[in-house]
Formats: C-alpha cells, structure tokens, sequence
C-alpha cells in the first residue's frame, strides 16, 4: 500500500479522498489549517517549508486540494498564495520524494472554462514563479475574477511539467470540478453578490457533484487503473462546459 500526501484535507474534497484512500489501505498524510497531521498554512512560503519539512521521505502519491474560493470579501492576493503557490510550491518541494511509478493530482476548475472575462496576466504572473508580483496582479481584481486565473495557471503549470516529470516516473494531472458540494460551495452561496450566480450554473445532470464522487476520480488517476494519464486537465462537471460550450472542444491544432 502506498504513501500519499493530501492537502485541504480537513474539508470537502479533501476529506473525502483522505479518506478514500484509507479505506483502500494507503497512509495518507493531511496538511490543512487545523484537523490535520500536519498543521500548515500555505498561504505563506514558511508554512509550505514548514509542511514540507516533516512530511514524508518517500511518496507514492499527493493531491493538492487545498484551495480558496473568490468571495466578495476575501482579498484576491490570497488566492493567487493558495491557489497556486500553495500548490506547486509543495509539488516541487515534494517531487525528489516521488517514487517510481507515482502520482500527484492538483485541483483546478471548469471555471476556467465557463467564466469568461479572468485576466491573462495572472496566470502568467503565477507561472512566472515570482509570487509577489502574482499577489500585485491579482490584487486589481476581486477575488471571484482572481479564481479562475490562479486555476488556469494551475492546469497550465501541470500541462508544461508533467512531459519532464513523467520521465521521472511521476505521472501529474489536474481535475477541474465543476460545482461540488462542500463547504465552499456553501461559502459562494451565503454571498449575496454571488449566489444569485451560483443559482444561475446551469446544472445537465439536474445537481451538483459530491466530494465523494471527485475523490472517487482523483484515486483512480492516483492508481494504477489510471496509470496512462500523464498531463491532462480531467474535466468533471456534470455537464455544464458541454452544454455552455459545445464546440469549442476538441479544437484544431493550427
Ligand atoms: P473546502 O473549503 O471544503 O476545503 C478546502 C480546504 O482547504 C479546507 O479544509 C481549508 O482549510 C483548506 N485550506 C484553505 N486555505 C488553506 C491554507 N492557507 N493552508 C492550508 N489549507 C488551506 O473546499 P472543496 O470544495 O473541498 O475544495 C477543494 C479544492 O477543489 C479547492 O482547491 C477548490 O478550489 C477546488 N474546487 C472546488 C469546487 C467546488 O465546487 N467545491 C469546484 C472546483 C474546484
């Protein structure tokens, strides 16, 4: 059985991939602000190497959930350190720790794709690596703006590392929900400004998805069912990207 890291695992999605992977007999170390094994906040560069420092020497595995969602009164700098930084920051720290064949997962968003109009400039100031300008670019915007860009800039992060981490035997996927149950959708809809939004998502399936089922794709992609996955952005959404968007994708190369 394996070791995995999951951080946000004291909440929604990652709850329930902590916990999934336990039933299936992994080890799993959480990371989140508290309700964790190990209490970190990575917001900040010396809550991440704080993390890093004493979890575990060799890994099978990590998911990457925690994460903020944009609100009306949370300042969009936070996301962007979150988000973003939050995650690969740890990635990369962690990645010398990766065995040979394993797996790490980070979580962006279908808000990527069906909310229109986040700024460019973000995503590529988070890729850049230079943290405090990406705070100074996000903090132009709200924070619900600011969200699908740290998103973007995750999955594209994943999409221009996981041809050289593969070569590593480290196959790395993003997922990009769409609206999922959890404590943080419950955030979005106590915001007057934003729930009338959320109301609005149109819904294929007739719901919102469960934390139990996203964790039931993030184990796959992390096992060996899902061992020819290597770069993708695994869209899961219940339908809405298809039904707002149905033939922007697959598109032509050229
Ligand atoms: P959640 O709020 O239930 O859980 C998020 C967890 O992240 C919490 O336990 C929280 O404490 C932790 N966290 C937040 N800031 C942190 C910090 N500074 N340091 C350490 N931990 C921190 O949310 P969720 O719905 O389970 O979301 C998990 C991931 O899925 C997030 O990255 C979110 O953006 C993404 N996502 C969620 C949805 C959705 O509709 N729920 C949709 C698309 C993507």
């Amino acid at each position: 059985m394996g070791v995995f890291v999951v951080t946000g695992s004291a909440s929604g999605i990652g709850a329930a991939t902590t916990a999934l992977l336990r039933t299936e007999g992994h080890d799993v170390v959480g990371v989140d602000l508290q309700n964790a094994e190990v209490t970190a906040d990575l917001s900040t560069r010396a809550g991440r190497s704080n993390a890093v420092a004493v979890l575990p020497q060799r890994l099978d595995g990590a998911v990457m959930c925690a994460g903020l969602v944009g609100l009306t009164d949370r300042p969009a700098a936070l996301l962007a350190s979150v988000n973003y930084f939050g995650a690969v920051e740890v990635l990369e720290s962690l990645r010398p720790r990766f065995a040979d064949p394993s797996a790490a997962v980070v979580i962006s968003s279908n808000s990527v794709t069906i909310q229109p109009g986040w700024d460019p400039d973000l995503l590529e100031a988070c890729l850049s690596g230079d943290e405090a300008h990406a705070r100074e670019v996000a903090g132009r915007h709200d924070s619900p703006t600011a969200y699908p860009a740290t998103k973007a800039a995750l999955a594209r992060w994943v999409r221009r590392n996981a041809p050289a981490w593969a070569a590593d035997g480290i196959r790395l996927n993003a997922i990009a929900p769409g609206l999922i149950e959890t404590p943080l959708s419950q955030e979005v809809r106590a915001d007057p400004h934003l729930a009338p939004l959320m109301e609005s998502l149109p819904l294929p399936l007739g719901r919102g998805g469960t934390a139990e089922e996203i964790a039931a794709l993030l184990a796959f992609l992390l096992g060996p069912s899902g061992r020819f996955f290597s770069g993708s952005v695994v869209l899961c959404d219940g339908g809405t990207e298809a039904l707002l968007r149905p033939d922007d994708w697959p598109a032509r190369w050229g």
